[in-house]
């Protein structure tokens, strides 16, 4: 029988729900159990697919292409569990789904109400969850966006409430993630408003079984977890101290050494051998003991916030940890190639070249100038789904002389659209779910950079885009550009075009799908490890 674990946060947002949901299926795991892991997200958008990255962060997406939180990106480098259109879901959706429901008279002239009509679909989601997995569930984790007192909360904070009763309180187990911060004039970590915070969640009727205080740099003293403990009505082993851990992946280790797999699977009543997390170890060693480092430029629009490009970020850290090195990946700014600044100069002191994913005009031009200079420089150069597009264009006005080509999404006007909109996009007006979405196949060319680096002739890797490579272009890439196609969407009628490469290059390697959304720091994606095994080649002169 399935049990369950319910990780709320308290005081402020962003105080680490996510990686504590995720760090905690890894130790379960390490136990032999099977999980499932899911993310509620109280905002009215139906998915975050819409969402500026820049804003909300990286749009993280599954195998059948959902476009999801990114949470749920930890998930997938944390844990094993398989991540799907279940695993995330809304209040727009959960509304969605309940007008839909009225429409078509399914509530027999009821008044549909927030309960019991909304908590029950929340509460259908999580059975859902579960319920058709083709290998029993042991802990389904389940984490609740935003932060307790919100509005948005409310109506999911009520359904667990029902759901802890209807599945049998001793078959749930509340975890409340935490802010305890330190106060300089008083030289000391504060918890009254992690009291506030679980006073908020009772009221709602949900009492907390472990709580984990977030500290910043500081360490909670034995003292401090006892007054916890005391005023939020919990035992003292269920007060987690969750101080800031550097790498990522050392966190679950950290709650390891406190116990907290013991504590929760003592509340659920789960027995479960000891587990052994020393691959994980070791790969957390790997990364903390690399001394050689190479420099990354990563091409783009200036960007503020790391979590808009999260899973890159973190792929480029296992394929670091794959290549006994530390990569530092610098952004800069490509608007400044437009306005006379030197490409070469700005970027010669990289090893390696990477032009991301990315939507709209801004920073084009600079993004296709540091294509063009990677290969003429012969710097290694990856580029993901736009920056597959900007290097196919960059080859097509410098190789072929086709000075004004283009991907029509830039300009739709362009004599040589080279990159152009995926046949079945044309008509579709809305903008939410509706790109080229998770998971194809892709057939391997032998004696490519792409079919060595997979060591497979079969792929499956994750989409989300609306252009494609034009295929009335593709003689002449081929013949005339220098363009190797090493992987290939077979659809039929046409083949999509899906990595392509340079021969008379090092390294010179771009995908239309993202790869770095299947990345984890036990199995590094190999576009990533090679890409820096040929920046470690290029820094070394080799
Ligand atoms: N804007 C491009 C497209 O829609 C690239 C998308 C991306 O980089 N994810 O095809």
């Amino acid at each position: 029988m399935t049990k369950y674990v319910f990780t709320t946060g308290g005081v402020v947002s962003s105080v680490g729900k996510g990686v504590l949901s995720a760090s905690l299926g890894l130790l379960l795991e390490a136990r032999g159990l099977r999980i499932a892991m899911m993310k509620f997200d109280p905002y009215i958008n139906v998915d975050p697919g819409t969402m500026n990255p820049f804003e909300h962060g990286e749009v993280f997406v599954t195998d059948d292409g959902a476009e999801t939180d990114l949470d749920l990106g930890h998930y997938q480098r944390f844990t094993r569990a398989k991540l799907s259109q279940k695993s995330n879901a809304t209040t727009g959706g959960i509304y969605n789904a309940v007008i839909q429901k009225e429409r078509r008279g399914e509530f027999l002239g009821k008044t549909v109400q927030v309960i019991p009509h909304i908590t029950d679909e929340i509460k259908s989601r999580i059975r859902m969850l579960t319920a058709d997995s083709e290998d029993p569930i042991d802990v389904a984790i389940i984490e609740i966006g935003g932060t307790v007192g919100d509005i948005e909360s409310l109506p999911f904070l009520e359904a667990l409430r029902q759901f802890r009763l209807d599945v049998g309180p001793p078959n749930c187990c509340f975890i409340h993630v935490t802010l305890v911060p330190f106060i300089a004039a008083a030289g000391e970590l504060k918890t009254k408003p992690t009291q506030h915070s679980v006073r908020a969640l009772r009221d709602i009727g949900i009492q907390p079984n472990v709580i984990v205080c977030r500290t910043g740099s500081h360490v909670m003293g034995p003292e401090q977890r006892h007054k916890v403990a005391l005023f939020c009505d919990v035992t003292d082993d269920a007060i987690i101290n969750a101080q800031d851990i550097s790498p990522l992946y050392a966190i679950p280790l950290n709650f390891k050494r406190q116990k907290l797999d013991d504590t929760v699977l003592r509340l659920l009543g789960i027995e479960a051998p000891a587990g052994d997390l020393s691959e994980w170890e070791a790969m957390v060693e790997r990364l903390v003991s690399a001394q050689e480092e190479v420099q990354i430029a990563a091409v783009g629009k200036y960007v503020n916030h790391d979590d808009a490009y999260k899973s890159i970020n973190e792929a480029f850290v296992h394929a670091g940890a794959a290549n006994d090195c530390k990569v530092r990946l610098t952004w800069v700014d490509s608007e400044q190639f437009e306005k006379g600044v030197d490409v070469a100069g700005a970027l010669k002191s990289y090893h390696g070249i990477l032009v991301g994913p990315g939507f709209g005009t801004r920073g084009i031009e600079g993004k296709i100038k540091a294509a063009q200079y990677a290969r003429e420089a012969q710097v290694p150069y990856f580029g993901i789904c736009l920056g597959m597009q900007m290097a196919v264009i960059e080859l097509a006005r410098n190789r072929l002389g086709l000075r004004e080509a283009h991907s029509t999404e830039i300009n739709p006007r362009t004599p040589d659209p080279v990159i152009s909109l995926l046949s079945e996009q044309r008509g579709i007006q809305d903008l939410g779910g509706t790109m080229r979405l998770g998971a194809y196949r892709c057939e391997l060319k032998p004696d490519t950079k792409a079919r060595q680096a997979y060591g497979e002739d079969v792929i499956f890797e994750r989409h989300r885009h609306r252009y494609e490579f034009n295929n009335a272009y593709l003689e002449a890439m081929v013949g005339k550009a220098g363009m190797v196609v090493s992987g290939i969407h077979p659809k039929g009628d046409h083949d999509l075009v899906e990595i392509i490469e340079l021969k008379d290059h090092p390294w010179f390697c771009a995908s239309q799908f993202h790869p770095e959304f299947k990345s984890t720091p036990l199995r590094p994606q190999p576009l990533f490890r090679e890409f820096i095994a040929a920046a470690l080649r290029h820094k070394a002169g080799t």
